[in-house]
């Protein structure tokens, strides 16, 4: 079994049946939010 953390945060966001335990990194819902609004407002 793997999981998927968010780089931002750390929280699991989903895991993946894998035949080894694995690591990805990915971004959660909140964390792509925040950074869709970070962006939004530098604009
Ligand atoms: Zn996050």
């Amino acid at each position: 079994m793997g999981i998927i953390v968010c780089q931002s945060c750390d929280a699991t966001i989903d895991h993946v049946e894998d035949e080894k335990v694995t690591v990805l990194y990915s971004t959660c819902e909140h964390c792509q939010h925040e950074k869709e609004k970070f962006v939004s407002e530098l604009d």
